[in-house]
């Protein structure tokens, strides 16, 4: 058994009062054991960091691991023609060396903006390049192959959308090798988007989701452009469409939600769905912004994710929580979503979206030890409540230290790998 205590820290739980404790924290083979006024036991390793502030892990629900190495080569185009003229094409170009760089990009700016939890839509071809290199890093993940069958969509690369059967045969060579690897990595159905697929594949995906208990993941109501060719070609709205092919409920993850009227929302709301919001990816694209206060209200648990990092271009966790706060502050009136509130979708809200809060996503016992050590009293971040601190002043350069498991992550040594 091995035991560690983290001492001299103000700890953010993200679980009930008091929303700071003052003291230490106990991790025993990777899992949080007890916080609070603790003292070392004996022949336990001891760590001091006075006066940092340790939160849970930050989660990200809505990435594209295999689009970081396309970072700034697809600028000021709306969804469609973004995916058309530069997002298929250079997920076509992909080998499996390519992704798995890709990858360890990814993870060397997730892992140091403090993000140990994420779900990853990947690319059609060569996921498997993308799990084992996952299988080397300490992370959590949720990731799939993107499904594209319909190979009517105007501008497909040659060769870059599969066979209705091969997609689906590679999703059970997916799950045959890595759903639940180390207890960490787990498949998800990934249909990239209404538009993408076939009517075919996407209730096979919402039949074999239900029968095996694994989770989807997909885009829905992102853009006009979009939303509007799926009402041109099912004469349905994009939540009553995927509701009617029977892909929502609690284990479904919609990223971004922008465009939806009010029977849509109900329709997300009575589903048990939850919400990937992206906002800075909104913003850039023009689709809009997601009615977050709105759907918080209704009880619809809502993630943060920086999407795919030719569409932000971070995949910081921090930016993220201060772009959804602020446009919050916009959209609902100021101190509708608190700053606590905006910590909450970064951590807990995040967890729960995604089906793991009995894993992750606050500072409880029995979870998995994933930290993020800060620095919040530093002269620039000025007075006030940690999640004002955290969510409005500071940046990923306030991080000291990340924990995975309870074990510290050095994202730097990412670089040093072959
Ligand atoms: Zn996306």
């Amino acid at each position: 058994m091995s035991s560690l205590l983290l001492q001299g820290l103000h700890l953010v739980p993200m679980a009930g009062d008091p929303p700071v404790i003052e003291g230490s924290l106990r991790i025993r083979d990777g899992l949080i054991q007890e916080l609070g006024d603790l003292a070392p036991l004996e022949g336990e390793e001891v760590r001091r960091f006075d006066g940092l502030y340790a939160f849970p892990g930050f989660v990200q629900t809505h990435v594209h691991l295999c689009q970081t190495l396309f970072r700034g080569l697809a600028e000021d185009r709306p969804l469609l023609p973004w995916l058309r003229e530069k997002i298929w094409p250079m997920e076509a170009t992909h080998t499996p060396e390519t992704l798995r760089e890709s990858t360890r990009l990814s993870l060397r700016e997730l892992l140091g903006g403090g993000c140990t939890t994420f779900q990853s839509m990947e690319s059609v071809w060569h996921t498997s390049a993308v799990f084992e290199e996952l299988s080397n890093h300490p992370v959590r993940a949720i990731l799939g192959n993107a499904l594209m069958d319909d190979k009517t969509v105007p501008g497909l690369p040659p060769g870059f959308a599969r066979d209705t059967q091969d997609s689906l045969d590679e999703t059970d060579r997916l799950i045959e090798a890595y759903h639940g690897h180390d207890d960490r990595l787990f498949f998800a159905y990934n249909p990239r988007f209404v538009l993408s697929c076939t009517e075919d594949l996407l209730r096979e995906v919402a039949r074999r989701a239900q029968a095996k208990g694994l989770r989807v993941h997909t885009h829905a109501a992102e853009h006009p452009g979009e939303t509007q060719a799926i009402l041109e070609r099912y004469g349905k709205k994009n939540l009553a469409l995927l509701d009617d092919l029977g892909l929502l409920g609690p284990h479904t993850t919609l990223a971004h939600c922008v465009q939806m009227d009010e029977q849509e929302r109900a329709i997300l709301e009575q589903s048990g769905a939850s919400v990937a919001h992206c906002p800075s990816t909104n913003l850039k694209l023009g689709s809009g912004i997601a009615p977050i206060h709105d759907l918080r209200s209704r009880g619809i648990p809502v993630g943060l994710g920086a999407d795919g990092a030719p569409c932000n271009n971070r995949l910081d966790p921090l930016t993220e929580c201060r772009q959804a706060a602020l446009l919050a502050q916009y959209q609902a009136g100021p101190g509708k979503l608190r700053a606590e509130h905006a910590v909450r979708m970064l951590t807990i809200d995040g967890a729960r979206a995604l089906g793991l809060d009995t894993v992750c996503g606050s500072l409880e016992p029995g979870k998995s030890a994933d930290l993020v050590l800060l620095d919040l009293d530093a002269p620039e971040l000025g007075r006030g409540d940690p999640f004002t601190r955290l969510v409005y002043s500071a940046s990923r350069h306030h991080i000291r230290q990340v924990l995975f498991r309870g074990e510290f992550v050095n994202p730097a040594s990412l670089w040093e790998q072959p």
